[in-house]
């Protein structure tokens, strides 16, 4: 069974940045013939908004592109919300810790902070962990417990290397400890996008990641969890982002560019895929076009290696400028 998925994280407009991932995510699967599902992120609350949620399925809808349902792991079948699976990813805690693989981490933030001069760390995250609460005894590890909530950290295998082949980067090889125990649940109780991501992929059955190249250096974090787990690695494509005219990633700053701003200013969703096929090397020029009429081009052109610079003149134009 083939299955892939789009899984935005709810905490702002849909913008044409993940328009196109989520467009190239489901070329994917339907030429393949599998399964597309779709994912709501929302496991960090407080970034999360329900309307934003809303607005995504929405945009998608207009877009053309449509979703499936997904395996039947006793609550709905899709579109799935992280927030409605907490204890499947507290099971996935438990399987862990019985494999003596977390550990909890009292360090405040400001002692993390200090860690300045550690190198490998996730851009996303900072410096690296040092390591600091993976060796504590237990007489220590009680004195700090009376002071603070701890998170939960992965111990990451030292001398692990991590291999696998992506379809847009190519070979990659790796070493996670350098960029130390990662948390798994945070000190408020939240569960890290990295466990629900994997927890979520291996329930889902999802054997093709296609996301953003901003999540590259996330997958070895994750292949170490599926693996932990028990799980078979799907396979990923990272595709480089789209890049606003400043050459700085494509944002709300770029202006006019949310799909629900797009909408209401009256412009016809063929376009904008046709604009999106285009930045994806789909097609020569931005003629309007639906999803389904892509599959076929899909089939033939490989996926986009480079960046691409999204022009003014494009987006004015596409707002009838
Ligand atoms: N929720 C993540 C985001 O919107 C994507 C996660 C993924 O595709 O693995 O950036």
């Amino acid at each position: 069974m083939t299955a892939g998925r789009f899984a935005p994280t709810p905490s702002g407009l849909m913008h044409l940045g993940n328009a196109r991932t989520a467009l190239l995510a489901w070329l994917q699967i339907r030429r393949l013939g599998g399964s597309f599902l779709l994912r709501m992120e929302d496991i960090d609350g407080p970034r999360s908004r329900p309307d934003y949620a809303e607005a995504a399925l929405r945009d998608l809808r207009w877009l053309g592109l449509d979703w499936d349902e997904g395996p039947d792991s006793g609550g709905p079948r899709g579109p799935y919300t992280q927030s409605e699976r907490l204890p499947l990813y507290e099971e996935a805690l438990e399987r862990l810790r019985a494999q003596g693989l977390l550990y909890p981490c009292y360090c405040s933030r400001a002692e993390l902070a200090a860690v300045a001069s550690a190198p490998h760390g996730l851009a996303s995250e900072g410096p690296a962990y040092p390591g600091t609460c993976r060796c504590l005894s237990e007489e220590e590890r009680q004195e700090r417990a009376r002071r603070k909530q701890p998170s939960l950290r992965f111990a990451v295998p030292p001398e692990r290397i991590v291999r696998f082949d992506d379809e847009v980067a190519g070979p990659q090889e790796t070493a996670p400890g350098a960029g130390g125990d990662f948390v798994v649940r945070r000190a408020d109780g939240i569960f890290s996008y990295q466990l629900a991501v994997a927890v979520d992929d291996a329930a889902m059955g999802v054997t093709h990641v296609l996301r953003g190249s901003d999540l590259l250096d996330s997958t070895p974090r994750q292949l170490l969890l599926l693996e932990a787990l028990g799980h078979a690695a799907p396979r990923y494509a990272h595709v480089p982002l789209l890049m606003g005219p400043d050459g700085k990633r494509l944002a709300k700053r770029h202006g006019g560019i949310s799909l629900q701003a797009l909408r209401e200013a009256g412009v016809r969703p063929e376009r904008v895929v046709g604009l999106l096929a285009r930045w994806s090397g789909l097609l020569e020029r931005a003629e309007p076009v639906m999803p389904s009429e892509l599959i076929e081009a899909a089939r033939e052109r490989p996926l986009p290696l480079e960046p691409v610079v999204v022009r003014e003149e494009e987006l004015r134009g596409m707002l009838g400028e």
